[in-house]
């Protein structure tokens, strides 16, 4: 496997060289990517023509992952913040990082389990992200409740509570900021109205690849860590 950074995120693909094609394909499947080239086709050649298709294969695989979300078991790789980790099946009693291994009991359910894991570091995480923020914006948040909520990533209610999606701790750190920064702007301004936008432009100048980070690859986040019987999530926002 080898691995290409596309539109911002690590994408693992498979070359395959044959002598008997012609010219550079590329497949997307739940599976990941596969790319069919000619022997002498360099892999810098072999980069390009991924680059040139990175909006296709971004939105391929994001459709593929939330039609079939890949088993969570020994080797799968877990983004986490702005690192991977590594998930080992481990004689241990509870989920526990190790560098860059993440050891789950072996007897356990992965899924459960590793959500478990996530979700303590979320709260801590998130956690001091609100509380950096919100005197910051000049807000005070009724509370913080961390959820696995299925196609949002955050949302503000008119008491002043903030629920965060554990999930943003498998994307980019980045990303999980500007969801805390737009959460407690709605606190200020409880729409998308454009006075809204500009409290948010104010603290998080960037906001807009942020969205579109979130835009293409929300859905694959999204549907990471569950179960085999699990739906899938199309909108996020
Ligand atoms: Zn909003």
């Amino acid at each position: 496997m080898a691995v290409i950074e596309l539109n911002g995120a690590p994408v693992a693909y498979r070359l395959v060289r044959s002598s008997r094609t012609r010219r550079i394909t590329i497949r997307v499947t739940a599976e990941g990517v596969r790319v069919t080239a000619p022997t002498r086709v360099s892999v810098a050649g072999v980069e390009r023509a991924l680059r040139a298709d990175r909006d296709w294969i971004t939105a391929a695989l994001a459709r593929a992952a939330a039609a079939a979300p890949p088993p969570l078991g020994d080797g799968a790789v877990l983004p986490y913040l702005d690192e991977s980790l590594l998930l080992a099946l481990a004689d241990v009693r509870a989920v526990r990082r190790d560098g860059a291994r993440l050891l789950v009991p072996a007897g356990a359910d992965p899924v459960v389990a590793v959500e478990r894991w996530y979700r303590s570091r979320a709260r801590d995480h998130l956690g001091s992200l609100v509380a950096t923020w919100a005197p910051v914006m000049g807000v005070s948040p009724g509370g913080l409740a961390v959820r696995g909520q299925r196609s949002r990533w955050g949302s503000a209610s008119a008491r002043g509570t903030i629920a965060l999606n554990w999930r943003l701790m498998l994307a980019p750190a980045r990303i999980g900021e500007y969801v805390v920064v737009h959460e407690l702007a709605h606190l200020l301004h409880m729409d998308h109205s454009p006075r809204f936008w500009a409290a948010v432009e104010r603290h998080w100048p960037d906001h807009r690849a942020d969205r579109a980070w979130l835009r293409s690859n929300g859905p694959s986040v999204l549907a990471m860590v569950r179960g085999p019987a699990a739906g899938s999530v199309v909108s996020a926002g």
